[in-house]
C-alpha cells in the first residue's frame, strides 16, 4: 500500500481531495517506481487540486506536478535501486499520476539524477518553479544579458519562480528590481539579493505609448498581460524578456514596435518538454549558483492535507516564495 492525495470527481462534476491509502497495484504503469520524499505547490497544482483547469482527463487523479525521492524498483538500465531522482514536467500531476504520495511510478526519460551537492528536500525547494527560473536566467544569457548591461527586472517577484529568479540573479551579480503586490514582502525581496522593489500598480495599466524610457537589460516575467506588454516597451536597446508565466493572464496587449525599434528578444521558457541535456545543464546550475541559505528562506513546509487550502492560495497568488511538501 501507499499514501496518496486523491482527487475525485462527483457525477455533479464537483472535486474533492483527500489523503488516502491505495495499493500498489494501483499505480500508473511505468518503468521506474520512485519512493517520494518531498514534492512542492506550484501553480498547476493549484488547478489540478481543484477543477483541474483542463489539465487532468481522467479520475481518480495524483496530482504534483514534481518530486524528487529514490529510485525502488527499475526496468531502466539507467537507474538502480537507491538512485536519488528528481522529476519535474512531462505532464506528470497533470494526465500522469504525480508527485503528492509516498510512491510514484514513472518513464525512465521523464528523470533526472539528483544533482550533487543538493538533497531532496533543496531540490523540490527549487521544484519546477525554480528549475523554470534557472532556464529564464540561463536564455537571457544566451542573449548576452549580462550584470554590465544594467538593471534586470523580475516580476511576479514573491512568488516560486520570481524567489528563485531574483536569488539567482543576484547571486550571479546583477542588479535586480523586484515587482510585488505585496509590499509587506519588500524584506523577504531584499533579503534574496533584490536592490529595489517596484510596486505591481506602477505596471498595470495597459500601454499608452508603445516605448518608455529604456530600463531593463533583461527581465525574468511571470505575469503576462498588461505587465509584460508594459515591460517590453520599457527594454533596453537589444535587451530580452523570458515569458515564464501567465499569473496576471494569458493576453499580451502589446505592439511589436519594441522587436522593431529597439531589437528587443521576447524569449519563450517552457519546462515541461525540456530535453534531457538542458534538463541535466539547468540542474547543475541550479546546485553551483543558487544561494541555499537563500533557498532555504523562501521554504514553506507542507504536509499531503495541507495541500488542497494551499492549492485554492496559489491560485489566488498568496502563496509566499516555495511551498515544500514531507508526502511521508
Ligand atoms: P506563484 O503563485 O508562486 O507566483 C506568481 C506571482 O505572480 C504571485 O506570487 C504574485 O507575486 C504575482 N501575481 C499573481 N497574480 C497577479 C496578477 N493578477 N497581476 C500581477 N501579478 C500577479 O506561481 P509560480 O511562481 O509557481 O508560477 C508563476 C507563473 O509561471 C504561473 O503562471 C505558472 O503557471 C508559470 N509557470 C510556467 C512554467 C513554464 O514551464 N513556462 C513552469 C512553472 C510555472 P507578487 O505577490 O510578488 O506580486
Amino acid at each position: 500500500m501507499f499514501t496518496a492525495l486523491v482527487v475525485e470527481k462527483d457525477a455533479d462534476g464537483k472535486t474533492h481531495a483527500g489523503v488516502k491509502q491505495l495499493p500498489l497495484g494501483d499505480l500508473p504503469p511505468g518503468n521506474v517506481t520512485v519512493a517520494v520524499e518531498y514534492s512542492t505547490l506550484n501553480y498547476k497544482d493549484g488547478m489540478c487540486l481543484g477543477s483541474g483547469g483542463g489539465l487532468v482527463r481522467t479520475y481518480p487523479h495524483v496530482p504534483g506536478i514534481d518530486f524528487a525521492g529514490t529510485v525502488e524498483a527499475s526496468d531502466d538500465p539507467r537507474y538502480v535501486p537507491g538512485d536519488k531522482v528528481v522529476l519535474t514536467g512531462w505532464r506528470v500531476g497533470e494526465v500522469h499520476w504525480g508527485g503528492y504520495a509516498t510512491r510514484a511510478r514513472v518513464n525512465a526519460d521523464w528523470l533526472v539524477p539528483l544533482p550533487a551537492g543538493l538533497t531532496t528536500r533543496q531540490a523540490m525547494a527549487v521544484g519546477t518553479a525554480g528549475f523554470t527560473a534557472m532556464l529564464a536566467v540561463m536564455a537571457l544569457e544566451d542573449h548576452g544579458v549580462t550584470p554590465e548591461r544594467g538593471e534586470v527586472l523580475v516580476t511576479g517577484a514573491a512568488g516560486g519562480v520570481g524567489s528563485v529568479a531574483v536569488a539567482l540573479l543576484a547571486a550571479l551579480g546583477y542588479r535586480v528590481a523586484a515587482v510585488t503586490g505585496r509590499p509587506e514582502l519588500g524584506d523577504y525581496l531584499r533579503d534574496l539579493g533584490a536592490a529595489r522593489i517596484i510596486a505591481r500598480a506602477d505596471l498595470s495599466e495597459a500601454i499608452k505609448r508603445p516605448l518608455e524610457a529604456e530600463a531593463w537589460a533583461g527581465c525574468v516575467d511571470a505575469v503576462g498581460s498588461v505587465m509584460l506588454a508594459r515591460v517590453l516597451g520599457q527594454m533596453q536597446y537589444g535587451g530580452s524578456v523570458a515569458a515564464v508565466g501567465l499569473a496576471g493572464g494569458a493576453d499580451l496587449p502589446a505592439t511589436v514596435i519594441p522587436f522593431l525599434l529597439r531589437g528587443v528578444n521576447l524569449l519563450g521558457i517552457d519546462s515541461v518538454m525540456r530535453p534531457y541535456d538542458d534538463r541535466v545543464r539547468a540542474w547543475a546550475r541550479i546546485a553551483a549558483d543558487l544561494p541555499m541559505a537563500q533557498l532555504e528562506a523562501m521554504i514553506r513546509p507542507a504536509t499531503l492535507a495541507d495541500r488542497p487550502g494551499l492549492g485554492a492560495e496559489i491560485l489566488k497568488g498568496q502563496v509566499q516564495g516555495r511551498v515544500v511538501v514531507d508526502v511521508n
